[in-house]
Formats: C-alpha cells, sequence, structure tokens
C-alpha cells in the first residue's frame, strides 16, 4: 500500500513537471516571437524616419564644431604654416593669404592673425590651467569647471581645433571698432570667410559676442549666409531642410 502511493506520488511530481516545462518553453517561444515582431516595426519606424529627417551636409568647409558638436577624433587635416609659429588648414592658406593682401592694398596694415589652429592636446591645457587658476581662487573643481568654461571652450569644441578660424589682433572686443573690421565686414566673404559669433547671434551659437574671430566657409556659403542673416547653426539647419 505504502509503496503504490510512493509510486503515485512520484507520477503526480513527474506529470506536474512536465506540464511547467511545457508551459515555460511555451512562454518563451512567444516573448521571443514578440520580440522579432517588434525589432521589425522598428527598424520599418527608424526607416520612415530616415527619410523624414533632414539631410547631413556633406561639406568640410560647414563643420559645425560647437558646445554640441565636439570635433570628431579621426577628425584629420593638413596643416600649413601662416608664419613661424601659426598654422592653418592647407586648403584655406591662399583665401587667407589673398584677403590679407587685398586688405593690405586698401591701405590696412595692422591686422594680424593672432591665432588660428590650435591642437585639442593645447585647448586641453588651456582648459586644466583655467580650471587651477579658479580653485587656486578658492573654487571646488566643479566650480572651477563651470568658470573655465565660461572662459574657454571645452577641448574638442573649439573652431580652433578645426584648423578653419582666425583670432585677429588683440583678440579683443574693441576690434569692432577698427578700420580692420569695417574692411573685413564689407570684403571677408569675397574669401570665404564670416564673422563666427555675431552680436544678434549668441543665444543661438552659445557664444559671447567676438569681433576678432572669423570662420572659412568658403565664398558661396559667406555670401549666402550673410545675404540671409544666419550664423553658422542656422545656415547648417537651413541647408538640411533644403535637400
Ligand atoms: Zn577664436
Amino acid at each position: 500500500m505504502m509503496r503504490k502511493k510512493r509510486i503515485l506520488r512520484r507520477v503526480i511530481f513527474l506529470s506536474m513537471m512536465i506540464i511547467i516545462m511545457i508551459v515555460c518553453t511555451k512562454k518563451l517561444h512567444k516573448a521571443d516571437f514578440s520580440e522579432h515582431v517588434e525589432e521589425d516595426y522598428q527598424e520599418v519606424a527608424e526607416n520612415l524616419v530616415v527619410e523624414k529627417e533632414p539631410k547631413e551636409i556633406n561639406d568640410w568647409r560647414l563643420t559645425l564644431v560647437n558646445y554640441e558638436n565636439v570635433l570628431p577624433e579621426n577628425y584629420e587635416m593638413e596643416l600649413v604654416n601662416i608664419d613661424k609659429i601659426r598654422k592653418i588648414d592647407a586648403r584655406v592658406f591662399d583665401e587667407l593669404h589673398q584677403m590679407l593682401e587685398h586688405m593690405k592694398q586698401d591701405g590696412i596694415t595692422n591686422v594680424w592673425v593672432q591665432s588660428a589652429y590650435r591642437s585639442v592636446e593645447r585647448q586641453e591645457d588651456l582648459f586644466e590651467r583655467k580650471i587651477k587658476e579658479y580653485m587656486e581662487q578658492g573654487n571646488t573643481r566643479e566650480q572651477a569647471e563651470i568658470l573655465a568654461l565660461q572662459a574657454i571652450n571645452k577641448p574638442g569644441t573649439s573652431e580652433h581645433n578645426l584648423g578653419l578660424a582666425v583670432d585677429f589682433n588683440y583678440v579683443k572686443g574693441d576690434f569692432d571698432t577698427t578700420k580692420g573690421f569695417a574692411w573685413l565686414m564689407e570684403h571677408a566673404q569675397e574669401y570665404g570667410f564670416v564673422l563666427r559669433y555675431g552680436k544678434e547671434k549668441e543665444a543661438i551659437t552659445k557664444v559671447e559676442y567676438e569681433p576678432w574671430h572669423w570662420r572659412y566657409v568658403g565664398k558661396e556659403h559667406a555670401v549666402k549666409m550673410n545675404e540671409l542673416g544666419m550664423c553658422l547653426e542656422e545656415y547648417v539647419q537651413y541647408l538640411r531642410q533644403q535637400s
């Protein structure tokens, strides 16, 4: 009698195990299946979005480097010397040189390039030095970083890292009172340069007005940007929507 009961118990136990196993496998299959379905839907949705999204602009002259667009790590450029120290992207050199020559011919002889290409490492140095400076004044590292960010672009987010920007003269706000500045406002576009951080564009560029900082974008873009009254952020957006 006892043996029969034991056998019966075993049979019941085993059947329950088998039922549980069957149920579990079915559930797993279901989960698997619905995951695939979800994936497929996602793929379709992604394709639809890509079609609707504005196209990327494939023009090195319009590379956007700012607070939210960090220079790609593998970004490569060929640099040439402007003078003994300063370098710039080789593709820009001729137009920069011609622009400065034209300016001289027009009687403006007191404009010089103070700063051009700057490596990301150099930018890191500058940034780190600034942080230390603020820490020495009694700020925490965190506070110092915030303060440093207001004075210096985060490494990789400066147009100088890109090699397509130049700073003129003393890198001071009163540069916009000089004849050189007036000349640039009129003629820089002929050589593909634009004032990068305009007074009215601070809310978009997130950079304070910098009359000394000029960016190469190529002649046709420079002319168009000035015509439309757009800064580079706006212009790139505009082109994406056009294409
Ligand atoms: Zn600059």
